[in-house]
């Protein structure tokens, strides 16, 4: 496989410097972009979130966005990737391991490499579990940095457990989950968190709630207790190439009737439609 290191296309094998502040601080920035039928998914919006993440961490982007996107393109080509994600990661550079920025000359350093995956059908027909735990991050959760720990140690403990995901709150209130969004429908209306700095503003997320104009459905961006949400009538996760996933499980109480909604189940079709209308 092929790689993208900066502006070139190398081999996967390419070594990271040991220096390179994202493998030490994690200091930089990700994407994680769907790829369907050989094309990306939701680019632009990708490119705009990584602008804006590299933004808030005072990061500048060493490409032009469209050279950028020209060589993710090549990078799918190189690899024959039909369908997975890429995943893209601009760290601070490479420095003596100092806290504060290095100065002059050091250069972001940009890779990307692709991974291929199949769609999650299971997952989308029969739903799957949560386990709800709490949200022990900072408060800047809308900047997509290489910075996962919280994330990590939910989501083992959910898997531990069993559950396909952990659903995050911060005492009472539900934010989102480790690797997702989270949504609930009650009344066959739907409610999120609003995208401020407690959540990761996803691009479904945004998708979702574009569709759900589209289908005269009713989104409240507003945030809502875990008690609203094991009472909830549906609930589901969305993320990149998952897209969404009905959860009728969460800490072992049954969610509505313990199988994926008829809501859950519209969006799921009608998120699959996209693909073939909006790529890139
Ligand atoms: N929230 C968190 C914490 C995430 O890591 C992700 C990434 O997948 C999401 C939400 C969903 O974002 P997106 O739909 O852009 O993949």
């Amino acid at each position: 496989d092929s790689m993208l290191y900066n502006d070139q296309l190398v081999k996967r094998d390419r070594i990271i410097d040991i220096e390179d502040r994202g493998y030490q601080f994690g200091d930089g920035v990700y994407e994680v972009i769907g790829v369907y039928d050989g094309q990306p998914f939701l680019l632009d919006d990708h490119m705009h979130r990584l602008q804006r993440s590299a933004r808030e961490i005072r990061l500048t982007l060493p490409f032009e966005v469209n050279s950028l996107k020209t060589n993710l393109q090549k990078l799918i080509e190189a690899n024959g990737l039909n369908e997975g994600v890429i995943y893209l990661q601009v760290s601070r550079g490479v420095a003596p391991r100092l806290h504060d920025f290095p100065g002059g000359k050091t250069q972001a350093v940009t890779i990307a490499y692709t991974l291929e995956e199949e769609r999650k059908t299971k997952l989308e027909d029969n739903g799957g579990t949560a386990m709800l735990t709490e949200d022990i991050r900072w408060l800047r959760c809308d900047i997509k940095t290489l910075n996962l720990l919280p994330n990590v140690l939910a989501k083992q403990e959910a898997v531990e457990n069993g559950a396909v995901e952990a659903i995050l709150h911060r005492g009472d209130t539900v934010t989102e989950a480790s690797a997702s969004n989270v949504f609930i429908v009650k009344n066959g209306e739907l409610y999120t968190h609003p995208a401020n700095n407690y959540i990761l503003n996803g691009i479904t997320r945004q998708t979702i709630i574009q569709l759900c104009g589209e289908l005269g459905l009713n989104v409240h961006e507003e945030a809502f207790t875990v008690e609203t949400l094991l009472k909830a009538d549906e609930v589901f996760i969305s993320a990149t190439k998952m897209d969404i996933a009905p959860i009728v499980e969460v800490d072992g109480r049954t969610i509505g009737k313990g199988k994926p909604g008829s809501v859950t189940r519209q969006l799921v079709k009608s998120f699959r439609a996209l693909y073939d209308k909006k790529k890139a």
